[in-house]
């Protein structure tokens, strides 16, 4: 059994190390984004940000790992943040 098995908050489901539970977390995040749309209720992408960074928070043990991911999401989300920022303005 590997040392450090992370367990999904959303489904219990357990992974070997951070890079697989991060390509199953992209799941529940798609999810998790349309049922928000759906319900209408408009965050802004920085409550967004901080909302993720905080789930993130309770699902890796390090520090790194968050940082990691964080960086990603900006990195793909920047635009999009940006557009939804002007668009609450
Ligand atoms: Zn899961």
């Amino acid at each position: 059994m590997p040392r450090n098995t992370i367990k999904c908050s959303q489904c219990n489901k357990t992974f070997p190390g951070g890079y697989e539970y991060r390509m199953h977390w992209e799941k529940h995040l798609d999810e998790f984004l349309k049922k928000e749309k759906q319900c209408g209720t408009m965050k802004t992408p920085l409550q967004e940000l901080f909302e993720y960074e905080s789930d993130l928070t309770h699902m890796f043990d390090s520090d790194v790992r968050v940082a990691g991911a964080i960086l990603e999401y900006i990195r793909t989300n920047k635009k999009d943040m940006l557009k939804k920022e002007k668009e609450l303005k």
